[in-house]
Order: C-alpha cells, then sequence, then structure tokens
C-alpha cells in the first residue's frame, strides 16, 4: 500500500538503469529494453551446479567448490554482477531506492520456484550488514530483498537469530585468506531454537568470493540448522 502511495507522491520518470524516459514506479522500476536484457543474460551462460557462479566454458563445478566445497545446498543468483544486475543493486543501495526491492525480490522468488533444489524452506535469514554499515545507509537492503521474497511465498523471515557481531574492515583490500580469517567469528546465533533442524534460506544481494555466505552457512549449520541454501540477486564468475 506504502508502495503505491510513493509511487503517485514520487513518480521515477526515467528508468533508473539507463536513463530512458518514461513512467516508472515499484512495479516497474526500469524499462523494457532493461528487462530484455537481463532475461537474455539469466538465460545465456553455465553456472556453477553448487554455487552458482557463472563459469565461462561448460556447465560442473568451478575451481572454488572443486577445492572447497561449500557447505550450503545450493546458491543461485538471478543473474550475474554486471550491467544492468550491477546498477540495479547500486541504485537500491547507494541511492537508497528501497521501491527496487520490490521488483528484485519478485524475481529473485521466480528463480527459486524453479529450482526444486531449493525446497522445502522454513525460515528466511537475511546476511546481516554490519553496525557501521547499517547506521551510515540506514537500512539493509538485503533485508529489504529477504522481506520481499519472505511476504510473496508466505515463509517467516527471521532477523534476529543470524546477528553480526564483530566490526569487519573493508573486505575488498584483503587477499582471500585474509578475507576468510577477517569473518571468522564475525557471525553469531543468538536464539539456536529458532533455527534448529530448519531449511534454511539465506539470502544476500551479492555473492563475489563467497566467504560471507561460508561464513554464515557454517554458523548456521553449528547451531543446528539442518540445511542451508541461498538465493542472492546476483552472482560473480567463477573459473
Ligand atoms: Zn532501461
Ligand atoms: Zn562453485
Amino acid at each position: 500500500m506504502l508502495d503505491i502511495i510513493m509511487d503517485i507522491l514520487f513518480p521515477q520518470n526515467v528508468c533508473c538503469i539507463c536513463r530512458e524516459p518514461g513512467r516508472f514506479g515499484s512495479r516497474h522500476p526500469w524499462c523494457e529494453h532493461c528487462q530484455g536484457e537481463m532475461n537474455i543474460m539469466q538465460s545465456s551462460l553455465p553456472v556453477c551446479t553448487h554455487c552458482g557462479k557463472y563459469l565461462e566454458t561448460g556447465a560442473g563445478l568451478c575451481k572454488d567448490c572443486q577445492q572447497m566445497p561449500p557447505q550450503f545446498n545450493i546458491a543461485r543468483a538471478v543473474g550475474p554482477y554486471e550491467e544492468p544486475y550491477r546498477i540495479a543493486v547500486k541504485v537500491l543501495k547507494f541511492l537508497g531506492r528501497k521501491y527496487l526491492a520490490q521488483k528484485m525480490g519478485e524475481m529473485m522468488v521466480e528463480v527459486l520456484k524453479n529450482e526444486p533444489d531449493f525446497w522445502p524452506i522454513d525460515i528466511i535469514i537475511p546476511v546481516p550488514i554490519s553496525p557501521g554499515n547499517l547506521k551510515q545507509r540506514g537500512f539493509n537492503q538485503t533485508e529489504l530483498l529477504a522481506a520481499q521474497i519472505s511476504r510473496k511465498l508466505r515463509i517467516p523471515m527471521d532477523i534476529n537469530t543470524l546477528t553480526r557481531i564483530k566490526e569487519t574492515p573493508s573486505q575488498r583490500e584483503l587477499t582471500k585468506e585474509e578475507r576468510e580469517k577477517n569473518l571468522l567469528c564475525a557471525f553469531e546465533i543468538k536464539e539456536k531454537r529458532k533455527i534448529y533442524r530448519k531449511n534454511i534460506l539465506l539470502v544476500d544481494d551479492v555473492y563475489t568470493t563467497g566467504s560471507t555466505i561460508r561464513e554464515c552457512t557454517r554458523v548456521l549449520l553449528e547451531a543446528g540448522g539442518n540445511r542451508v541454501s541461498v538465493i542472492t540477486w546476483a552472482t560473480g564468475k567463477g573459473f
């Protein structure tokens, strides 16, 4: 309801991705051309069967999954972390256009519905952002996406059980090993009974190295979760 009011009060007169003029809002935040491009990218690239990273050649497992298989059951994204997917997440995250989460969540639900390995799902948990980022941005974009997925699938979302307890410095400058060390003990489970024997859907905006997702999965399974599967808006490339 609030979305409709917001659309009326603040209509968007350009596509949030390519800036093409038109009338846009929470149901159609971008133009048909951009949507078409997203659809083509979605079906044209092979992915790692386990973590969902986009592979240059052929299907199968990416190098990371071959060397150290992730503990999660399956991970998939709507599309590769390239334009226009990359722009969409940046507009949501950095420009604070929260209404984008509606369409993005809808497209994530489509991926879930088309992949039997995700099911059953008992509970939806967004990857928490650091308290510093939350304070700076005012919202957790991943929680907005998870809320949309929860609403559409009618499966409860839990934002209090998996928490980020350690302020981690920017991951970008670190090597893979440093990154994993940096994340160790960054997450904590508040009430184990909430996830005990549950089939958990973990939600994140972008899957890049997978270190964060791997660490969250480890913590959730150690606390008694039955199974973890992962959905993200976009995923990077693997080898
Ligand atoms: Zn466009
Ligand atoms: Zn993989």
